[in-house]
């Protein structure tokens, strides 16, 4: 573990929020496991950094009722329907036993940073269970808050949606950087940076986990990065990503 790494587990241990290094795929799917029971239910807000460790494919093998509502819509369905069932889905990961999700970003002093369009992802770090378990690549550990907003606003959110409406042709999102892929703080009825929030210490009603994987995961990168790191992350992402809704 590097010394950002270790700086990042004791500033999170001094907010009340455990944490725990993986060093690999296989080392933080077991710590997962090793969180939820079998037989529990977990709420997942989506994140590509747990599809790209299969820790989805781990807790289903295991026992686990797991609830995604970012899960390809089943045949046969038609599309009301399928938005009504994702509807449910997003109200009961929120209230279950367990939620289980990914951050845009980790800042060196613990504060853990998001962006949502709906909320639910959000939410559900912080309310309505007694345990969240966060799972965070090293690519996403900033120097401050300033970074960490930074990055979602130049970074994340408009390479998102970017990649999701003109790179994979999914559902169009009619906002100005689906189209080219940059933010201009647009207000669009679709828009999708809509709640921003900064986790400051353990919710007084959930214990918050989190697990520092020592891995790019998902999202995320600074700029300056050599081109191939950024490339290589963005393609993993393009693998993971849900682009239906
Ligand atoms: S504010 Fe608008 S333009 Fe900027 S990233 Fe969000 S949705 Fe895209």
């Amino acid at each position: 573990m590097d010394d950002v790494m270790e700086a990042v587990l004791s500033a999170l241990q001094a907010r009340h929020i455990r944490g725990f290094y993986a060093g690999d795929a296989g080392a933080a799917c077991r710590r997962i496991l090793e969180l939820i029971p079998k037989g529990s239910t977990v709420g997942i807000g989506d994140s590509v950094s747990l599809k790209q460790l299969g820790a989805l494919d781990a807790l289903v093998a295991r026992g686990v009722r797991v609830l995604d509502p970012f899960e390809p819509k089943p045949e046969g369905m038609d599309a009301e329907d399928y938005r009504k069932h994702r509807e449910r889905l997003r109200k009961e990961t929120i209230t279950g036993e367990i939620f289980l999700t990914g951050t845009n970003a980790l800042t060196r002093d613990g504060r853990l940073v998001n962006v949502d369009a709906t909320g639910n992802r959000v939410a559900g770090m912080f309310w309505g269970h007694p345990l969240s378990i966060v799972v965070v690549g090293r690519n996403k550990i900033v120097r401050d808050l300033e970074e960490a907003f930074g990055r979602i606003r130049q970074v994340i959110a408009p390479t998102h949606f970017y990649v999701r409406s003109t790179e994979l042709r999914g559902r169009i999102r009619k906002t100005p950087c689906a189209a080219t892929g940059e933010c201009q703080d647009c207000r669009s009825a679709e828009r999708g940076c809509n709640i921003f929030s900064i986790i400051e210490g353990k919710p007084s009603q959930t214990e918050l986990h989190v697990i520092l994987v020592d891995l790019d995961l998902g999202l995320g990168w600074d700029p300056s990065w050599p081109a191939g790191r950024i490339a290589q992350i963005r393609e993993a992402y393009k693998r993971y990503v849900s682009i239906q809704a």
